[in-house]
């Protein structure tokens, strides 16, 4: 069995993570490191302990949904039941500052805990990082007034949150938003409808929506946008307009109610600036990607575990299934697509980490005149990374979820095809991974504009540095393996800059290489500090150095044409 708790977390919680200076940049020299850190490991203990003694009863429930009674969602029991459970652990808003009820957990810590509530159930996994987002987003945005009135119901668990941005013209292209908002004296009010809203039974709901006053000229686009608390219950106790319509009958995420929202005339209280709401609601969503890749590696650890517990049990030809040379193969290749993904994410999440402390300590006036420019280039630096690797990370993990659920479903034979089969429930949750949050389409494309900027050299430089300080001798053939790679997407980029449509047709090839170094090098950190992850860390630089190389001479040898050959095929398969 795979622990909740597992190696891996303590390796990053023990050995690579520098609390000492994360603890002081961020709290001051005075903060107590060593009573921190032990806060944070008790924290993964509880919600590991918690999350494995919920999960039997939350698969067992897995096909149950929630259900709309009298405009009211209800939940199915042992969904009820998890939520009342992680609320009263304090596991339900962990970002939140003390000053609200919370912990303040860094951002890393906070995945780690939905990745295994994920593990758990995806579903539940949901409900509790929307409303971890949602108090996040307030406590980054909302005035102080707002703050004190709904961020300790967000910590206690009493209050839950909703994201309301699609609509039926608007899922992709949130430019297309129509959700209209009317200021009158200084009252908002809000009318238009939102789709697929995840927990829209919630209390508090952010919304965003186009101004009244620059409606029509701002159509189309995310510049007329500002984002809007709009609670249920409004603060003198009458209903709000604020309608659950509908629930959504899905595929998988049974426990997590996907609601039609009506607005009519609902009050709304404005958060941040006026036409600013898109970029707020950016924060949330940047946060909501990583929490969704921290699900996809949730879930494909709960599949690789069912793999892997069935194929050591399983006998043909006389033999268990897993003995079998190929079986060896699939796993061992799953087990490395995990283990990459969840690279990917607790690097972003760390430098993340490592931004916000610096913010706090340059906030603080504590840098003299000269380390605070350092500081500040520090900052921008690191924020241009974070903005390549949180789609990055979005992407690999949710579709090596999809992956890992399917291959855990093909070790299981006709078995992993009933519908009671743990893999099959696991499929059907991934799936959903690639699509909300921005689609594996969306994410691939952000990362390209990231790369338009110019982040390619920022992040490969980090890379390099990294690479260039590996002490194990054993590690250095697969640094220099790494180092070729980023020669080969460096020769490629070109052909990419001169062409922006032949730059997008390639956008996922790209992702595929950008992920493949920047993983590389975290995994090698990892086995640097723990031999015991060097095979790991070799297999997955034997396996993606070779497919960069493909990859990187494909880029090269291809151009824009290649649009009008799939534009030919696909006219000639499916006539109009
Ligand atoms: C279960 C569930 C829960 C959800 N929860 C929430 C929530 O809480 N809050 C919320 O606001 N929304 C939520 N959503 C909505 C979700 O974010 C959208 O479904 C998603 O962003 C995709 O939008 P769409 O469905 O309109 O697909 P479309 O935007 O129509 O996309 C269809 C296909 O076209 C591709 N595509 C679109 N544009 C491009 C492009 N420029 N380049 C390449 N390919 C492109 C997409 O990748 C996709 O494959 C949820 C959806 C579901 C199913």
């Amino acid at each position: 069995m795979i622990p909740y708790h597992s190696p891996i977390v303590d390796l990053y919680l023990k050995g690579m993570t520098d609390w000492e200076g994360y603890f002081t940049m961020r709290l001051g020299p005075d903060a107590d490191v060593a009573s921190e850190r032990e806060t944070l490991e008790t924290v993964l203990e509880t919600t590991a302990q918690i999350c494995r003694e919920l999960e039997p009863e939350l698969r067992a429930g897995w096909h149950e949904a929630a259900r709309l009674v009298d405009g009211e969602v209800v939940y199915p029991p042992a969904i009820q039941k998890a939520y009342e459970t992680l609320a009263a652990a304090g596991l339900v808003s962990f970002g939140v500052e003390n000053a609200y009820g919370g912990y303040g957990l860094p951002v890393w810590v906070t995945n780690v805990i939905l990745q295994m509530i994920a593990r758990a159930d995806a579903g539940l996994m949901t409900i509790v990082g929307l409303q971890a987002g949602v108090a996040d987003d307030l406590q980054a945005y909302a005035s102080d007034e707002l703050k004190e009135r709904y961020l300790p119901g967000f910590s206690s668990g009493e209050l839950m949150g909703a994201m309301d941005l699609t609509e039926p013209q608007a899922g992709s292209d949130l430019g297309a938003i129509r959700t209209r908002a009317t200021e009158t004296d200084g009252e908002v009010r809000l009318d238009g409808e939102k789709i697929f809203i995840t927990n829209g039974g919630a209390g508090v709901h952010l919304v965003l929506a186009r101004d009244d006053d620059t409606f029509e000229e701002s159509a189309g686009t995310t510049s007329g946008l500002s984002l809007f608390l709009c609670p249920r219950v409004l603060p003198d106790g009458s209903a709000n307009g604020l309608r659950v319509v509908r629930l959504e009958e899905k595929l998988g995420i049974h426990g997590s109610p996907t609601a039609t929202i009506a607005f009519d005339s609902a009050t709304a209280f404005r958060v941040g600036e006026k036409g600013q709401g898109f970029r707020a609601m950016l924060t949330l969503m940047n946060n909501a990607r990583l929490g969704v890749a921290a699900q996809g590696v949730g879930i494909a650890e709960a599949a690789l575990e069912s793999a892997v517990v069935y194929a050591r049990q399983r006998k043909q030809f006389g033999v268990p299934i897993g003995e079998q040379p190929l079986m060896k193969n699939i796993i061992a290749r799953a087990i490395t697509a995990l283990e990459g993904s969840r690279a990917l994410l607790y690097r972003a999440c760390r430098l993340l980490d490592r931004n916000r402390a610096i913010e706090a300590m340059l906030a603080r006036g504590e840098p003299n005149e000269g380390e605070r420019t350092e500081w500040e280039s520090v900052f921008e630096r690191n924020q241009v990374r974070i903005r390549l690797l949180t789609p990055l990370a979005k992407y690999l993990a949710t579709e090596t979820s999809d992956d890992i659920t399917r291959m855990a479903i093909q070790t299981h034979g006709g078995l992993g095809f009933m519908s009671e089969s743990v893999p099959g429930k696991l499929h059907n949750d991934a799936i959903i991974t690639t699509i909300y949050e921005g689609t594996s389409e969306i994410q691939v494309s952000f990362a390209l504009k990231e790369v338009g900027k110019g982040a390619l050299g920022v992040v490969f430089d980090e890379v390099r540095q990294e690479l260039a300080g590996l002490v194990r001798p054993e590690l250095q053939e697969h640094a220099k393996r790494v180092s070729k790679g980023i020669d080969q997407a460096l020769e490629a980029a070109p052909a990419l800059a001169s062409d922006m449509a032949y730059a997008l047709l390639s956008a996922g090839a790209l992702a595929e290489i950008m992920a493949s170094v920047i993983v590389s090098s975290e995994l090698l950190l990892q086995a640097d500090a723990d031999p015991s992850r060097f095979d790991v860390a070799a297999s997955w630089v034997e396996r993606r150095m070779s497919d960069v190389e493909t990859r990187t001479a494909r880029i090269r040898a291809g151009n824009a044409t290649l649009i009008e050959r799939c534009e030919r095929m696909i006219a000639q398969a499916v006539p109009e």
